[in-house]
C-alpha cells in the first residue's frame, strides 16, 4: 500500500528553521541568476529553446523507430542493450550482469534513474557495496539521504553538515569547515574506491541514435573514472533519452549547464561508444511508467525534461520548502507533474504547491508547459475527488459567489468597508493560514470594475 504524502506538512518543518529556509533560498537564487546571465550570453537562446522543443516532441512522436535504431547502432559498436519494463526489472538486470562478472563493488555516478529505481539498496541486499562518486551524492548517501535537488544533490546542507558528517564517516578534523580541505578528502577517499571497484554504473545525459553512443555530463570528471578503470560499464537510461542525431546533441548541451548552473558547458561532456579495451559495456533501458506520458495530451511533454534543474531554482516554493518536501524522487515543478501523473493519489498535494506564477515554464529550456501541467492536475484530481474536504469546500463556494456578479460586486462593497475597521485578531485567525507570514494589503477605495470603467470614461 502506498504511503499518501504530505507537502504542506513536510514544508511546514522545513521553514520552522528560519535562517535555513533563507539561506537555502538565497542559494538557489543565486544559481538562478547564474542561468539567467548565461542565457542572455547568447542571442539565440529563444531559437535554442524552440529547436530543443521541437527536436523532443519530433522524438518522442516517433519514439519505437528511435529506440530501435538506438539499439542497432550500440550493437554494431559491441554495447549490449537491456530492456527493463519497470525498476524491478532493472534492477534484476544490472544486479544479473554485476554478478556473472563476480562484481562486489561498483562505484556509480549521479543518476537519477538509479535513484528512481532503488538500485542502490537492492544492490546492497544482495551484498554488493556502491559507492555514488558525485561529491554531492557521497555526501547525501554518507548520511543516508535522499538527494534534495536533481543537479546540487546536497543544496539542504551547510558546511558544518558536510564537514560534521566526514568527520564522523571520513575522519577528516572535527570542526574544520574548509570547503578545499573537505572536498581533498573526500577526493583521496573516492579515489581508492575508483581504483578498487569491479565495476562502473553512470547515467545518461543523452543517447544518440542514429550513432548507438550515450552522453554523460559532470563537472567533476567521476563518470569518466567510473566507466574507464574498470573493465565493466553499465549505462541505465530511461526511454526518453534518446535523440535522433549527433547533430541535435550541440542545442542540447548548450541549453543543459546554462540552465543548471549558468556554465557555458559542463566540464566534461563524455561520449561512450563501446567498451574500454577488453571490457564489457551494457545500457540498460527502462520504462518504468514512462510510455502512458506518450499517450497524454496534456502531460506528454513533460517526458521531454532533460533534467537541468532550473525549474527547481527559480520555484518560489522549491526554494522555501526544500526537496525533501516532495517526497519523491525527483523534486520541484517537474517532480510534482510527473509523480501525480504517475500516482495522483500518493502525491496529491505536489500539484497545489505551486503559486502558478509560470516562473517554471519561462526558464525551461524545452519549453515544458510546466505551470499549465500543474494547474490541470487540479482539475484531474477533483474528477477523480482526491482534493481535500476543506479545500473543496471552500472552492466550491468561491465558484458560487463569482458565478453571481451581483453579489460578488456587493460582498466587495462590504469588504472594503468592513475589513479595515475590523480587529488584527479576527482578521488573522487561525482558518487565514495565508496570513500566517504576509499582511493582507489595505482595501482600495474602489473595486477594479469601478477603476475599469472610469478608465473607459477618461478613453472617451
Ligand atoms: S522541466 Fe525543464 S527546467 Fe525543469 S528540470 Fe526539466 S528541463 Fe529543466
Amino acid at each position: 500500500m502506498s504511503v499518501l504524502h504530505n507537502h504542506p506538512q513536510k514544508a511546514k518543518e522545513f521553514v520552522a528553521n528560519d535562517e535555513r529556509m533563507h539561506w537555502h533560498d538565497t542559494a538557489l537564487w543565486f544559481v538562478r541568476e547564474k542561468r539567467d546571465k548565461a542565457s542572455k550570453s547568447i542571442p539565440e537562446w529563444e531559437q535554442l529553446r524552440t529547436f530543443a522543443d521541437k527536436i523532443k516532441s519530433h522524438t518522442m512522436a516517433n519514439l519505437d523507430k528511435y529506440l530501435l535504431e538506438f539499439e542497432k547502432n550500440a550493437n554494431a559498436k559491441g554495447i549490449k542493450v537491456h530492456w527493463a519494463k519497470d525498476a524491478q526489472e532493472h534492477n534484476e538486470i544490472v544486479h544479473k550482469i554485476l554478478s556473472q562478472k563476480g562484481v562486489k563493488k561498483v562505484v556509480k555516478s549521479k543518476s537519477m534513474l538509479t535513484e528512481e529505481c532503488h538500485l542502490n539498496p537492492f544492490l546492497e541486499s544482495k551484498g554488493m557495496e556502491v559507492i555514488d562518486t558525485d561529491l554531492g551524492e557521497r555526501i547525501v548517501q554518507l548520511r543516508k539521504e535522499p538527494p534534495s535537488h536533481i543537479v546540487l544533490p546536497a543544496i539542504h546542507l551547510k558546511k558544518s553538515d558536510v564537514s560534521d558528517t566526514f568527520h564522523e564517516k571520513l575522519g577528516t578534523e572535527k570542526g574544520n569547515y574548509d570547503p578545499t580541505y573537505l572536498t581533498r578528502a573526500a577526493r583521496a577517499a573516492l579515489r581508492e574506491d575508483f581504483l578498487n571497484a569491479d565495476a562502473g554504473i553512470t547515467g545518461v545525459n543523452f543517447a544518440i541514435a542514429n550513432t548507438g553512443g550515450v552522453v554523460v555530463c559532470t563537472n567533476e570528471g567521476n563518470a569518466d573514472m567510473g566507466a574507464s578503470l574498470p573493465k565493466l560499464h553499465i549505462a541505465c537510461m530511461g526511454i526518453e533519452k534518446i535523440v535522433p542525431r549527433l547533430e541535435d546533441l550541440g542545442v542540447f548541451t548548450r541549453l543543459l549547464a546554462r540552465s543548471a548552473t549558468g556554465q557555458a558547458i559542463t566540464s566534461y561532456t563524455s561520449h561512450f561508444h563501446g567498451p574500454v579495451e577488453g571490457g564489457e559495456m551494457h545500457i540498460v533501458i527502462v520504462d518504468n511508467k514512462r510510455t502512458p506520458f506518450l499517450q497524454s495530451s496534456s502531460y506528454k511533454k513533460a517526458l521531454n525534461c532533460i533534467r537541468c534543474g532550473a525549474c527547481m531554482n527559480t520555484c518560489p516554493i522549491y526554494r522555501r520548502s526544500g526537496g525533501h518536501s516532495y517526497d519523491y524522487v525527483i523534486p520541484g515543478p517537474i517532480g510534482s507533474t510527473l509523480s501525480t501523473f504517475r500516482d495522483a493519489k500518493t502525491h496529491k498535494t505536489l500539484s497545489f504547491a505551486c503559486t502558478l506564477c509560470g516562473s517554471c515554464s519561462n526558464v525551461c529550456p524545452v519549453k515544458i508547459d510546466l505551470d499549465s501541467q500543474l494547474y490541470t492536475h487540479r482539475q484531474d484530481l477533483r474528477e477523480k475527488d482526491l482534493i481535500d474536504s476543506k479545500k473543496k469546500i471552500s472552492m466550491q463556494i468561491t465558484a458560487w459567489i463569482m458565478s453571481k456578479p451581483k453579489l460578488f460586486d456587493f460582498m466587495g462593497k462590504v469588504a472594503r468597508k468592513i475589513v479595515p475597521l475590523l480587529p488584527r485578531a479576527i482578521i488573522y485567525n487561525k482558518m487565514n493560514v495565508w496570513g500566517k507570514q504576509r499582511d493582507i494589503p489595505n482595501m482600495p477605495k474602489k473595486s477594479f470594475k469601478d477603476l475599469y470603467k472610469e478608465g473607459l470614461q477618461d478613453v472617451k
